[in-house]
């Protein structure tokens, strides 16, 4: 039984160590992002308010986020634990997750900042790849697939996200700084807050954080 937060700002791995945790605690994992964008794909009333924000890197408002996702907690795959990745992004948001826990006498086992300095997030945004059909995710310079464009996993179409552009990713880092870095406070109130180096391999990234959240 694990409930986990994983923070960190764009490109930091995230997405990367969630398909690890998830497997390893065989727990849900829940991207935000993810929902977004198949809602966006799928042309949703959701998705079509979405993808203005997210086109130009904002956040989407909290109110379009914060009952999405209790009604996702509150889904039965997730009554033995869940890995968030992507929410909270702001401090009301992680205002309304404790208070939605608090409501059910829950609490999150950990929290995992994963750390990367910025300089070295824009190359891994800007070079990052996507599996068009099951999210797989790549890098063109230290990543890539196997064969140009195809998925190693399902043999989908590999592409470029389109808010990692470098001008939509400029606007990310900003509004990360701004708006979900002050998380790093408020989790760090309590020691809920796990502080790992994500500038090691994504194996090593991966044993970092095992060994901080324990079995
Ligand atoms: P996030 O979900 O935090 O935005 P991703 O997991 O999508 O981040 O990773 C962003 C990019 O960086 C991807 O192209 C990924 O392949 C690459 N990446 C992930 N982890 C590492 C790592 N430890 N070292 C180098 N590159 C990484
Ligand atoms: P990354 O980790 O690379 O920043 P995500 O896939 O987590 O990207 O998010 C992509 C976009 O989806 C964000 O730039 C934002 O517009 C929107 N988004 C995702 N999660 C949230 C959230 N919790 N609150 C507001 N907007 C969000
Ligand atoms: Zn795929």
């Amino acid at each position: 039984m694990k409930r986990i937060v994983l923070l960190g700002p764009p490109g930091a791995g995230k997405g990367t160590q969630a398909v690890r945790i998830s497997e390893k605690y065989n727990i849900p994992h829940i991207s935000t992002g993810d929902i977004f964008r198949a809602n966006v794909k799928e042309g949703t009333p959701l998705g079509k308010k979405a993808k203005e924000y997210m086109d130009q890197g904002l956040l989407v408002p909290d109110s379009l986020v914060c009952d999405l996702v209790e009604d996702r907690l509150r889904a039965e795959d997730c009554a033995n634990g869940y890995l968030l990745d992507g929410f909270p992004r702001t401090v009301f948001q992680a205002e309304r997750l404790d208070s939605y826990l608090m409501s059910q006498c829950m609490q999150l086992d950990a929290v995992v900042d994963i750390e990367v300095a910025p300089e070295a997030l824009l190359p891994r945004l800007t070079g990052r790849r996507v599996c068009s059909k099951c999210g797989a995710t790549y890098h063109m310079l230290s990543h890539p697939p196997k064969a140009e464009g195809v998925c190693d996993v399902c043999g989908g179409e590999v592409i470029q996200r389109a808010d990692d552009s470098e001008e939509t990713v400029m606007n990310r880092l900003k509004v990360y700084e701004a708006q979900t870095a002050p998380l790093i406070d408020y989790y760090g109130e309590d020691d809920r807050l796990l502080r790992i180096d994500g500038e090691k391999t994504p194996a090593e990234v991966f044993e970092q954080i095992i060994e901080a959240i324990g079995e």
